[in-house]
């Protein structure tokens, strides 16, 4: 599997979108914290994983939750 931004070989797999990168288009996070949240209930969950890789492209967002719903913040 090549990189999606160059030619080289991939070494991992971006968490947010699945793209393969390289070592120089591939970035670690130390911490990847994914909700699920049923607005029905009022129930969250959350995903966390850590060291994650994730690729240049891909801009992640936090969302805040309270009472079941959405804060812009
Ligand atoms: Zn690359
Ligand atoms: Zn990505």
């Amino acid at each position: 599997m090549k990189c999606w931004f160059c030619e080289a070989d991939a070494r991992g797999v971006c968490i947010a979108c699945g793209r393969a990168v390289c070592h120089h288009h591939g970035y670690k996070l130390d911490q990847f914290t994914h909700a699920k949240s049923d607005t029905s209930t009022g129930f969250a969950t959350y995903f966390k994983a850590f060291n994650v890789l994730k690729c240049q492209d891909c801009k992640l967002e936090w969302e805040s939750w309270e009472q079941g719903k959405r804060i812009i913040k």
